[in-house]
């Protein structure tokens, strides 16, 4: 049976001299891996080899789930640009790789996450924009918070996880951190009760509290932040994330 969809490439193999192993998020479909037959000839079916944050309308053939689908169609949007202007900035690049390689790791074949598909296009697009280093980080912070949202790992930031408090209603000064293991925002008398906690400056905790400030945030205050998500995501992994040497490079 041969579906169609729209999908962004996230990860791409050689397979032979000729043909590649794509892993895409499509919109409907969720991620599939398929066989690319002949993308690298000259003259393919895809105009040529397939590369990452390819984005266009595919045609597979996803017969059996259990084995990698064949991918018979690749239509480029945008002609044959794609989001080319990525590698233009190594920094750009570096988070675009990044959020992919999150999405690989944190969603399952055939699994459907449609707002997250509209959520990476436009963190693409916007990557493809604008490229200083804040800017950056802001939509590195802002599209990984958004795929814990939509994978149903939502962390709590607007009051302490653990007695409800809300932070808004907080004394001043009072201290807070972050808990991986609790999933969000602990408060300064139930601490004591999560060993893995972080301490967060108060600048950032006011950041994830109110995601609003966070595209006028300093840089300082969102490496802090990412800071805090690589180390979360790393707790959820088991491991590091590959990608993650490339952003904090502290
Ligand atoms: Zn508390």
């Amino acid at each position: 049976m041969l579906t169609k969809d729209t999908a962004i490439c996230i990860s791409v193999v050689d397979y032979s001299e000729t043909s590649q192993i794509v892993t895409f998020f499509a919109r409907a479909a969720g991620k599939i891996s398929a066989i690319a037959k002949g993308s690298k000839r000259p003259k393919s079916a895809f105009d040529g080899p397939i590369e990452i944050f390819s984005y266009g309308k595919i045609v597979f053939s996803d017969s059996n789930k259990e084995k990698l689908a064949t991918l018979t169609e690749f239509e480029f949007a945008y002609g044959s640009a794609g989001f080319t202007g990525l590698s233009n900035n190594l920094f750009t690049m570096n988070c675009c790789l990044f959020s992919a390689e999150l999405l690989n790791k944190f969603t399952h074949d055939y699994d459907p996450h449609p707002q997250l598909f509209d959520d990476f296009l436009q963190f693409l697009q916007n990557s493809q924009e604008g490229n200083k280093k804040t800017e950056m980080l802001a939509l590195l912070i802002l599209f990984q918070l958004s795929l814990l949202k939509e994978v149903g790992l939502r962390p709590v930031l607007n009051a302490c996880v653990n007695c409800k408090t809300r932070y808004e209603g907080r004394k001043t000064r009072d201290e807070i951190y972050f808990s991986s293991s609790a999933n969000g925002l602990i408060c300064r008398d139930c601490e004591g009760a999560f060993p893995d906690r972080i301490r967060l400056t108060e600048t950032a905790a006011d950041c994830l509290a109110n995601l609003k400030l966070i595209a006028e945030s300093q840089e300082k205050t969102l490496i802090e932040i990412e800071t805090v998500l690589v180390h979360h995501f790393t707790e959820l992994l088991g491991r590091k994330p590959k990608m993650a040497k490339y952003i904090l490079t502290l």
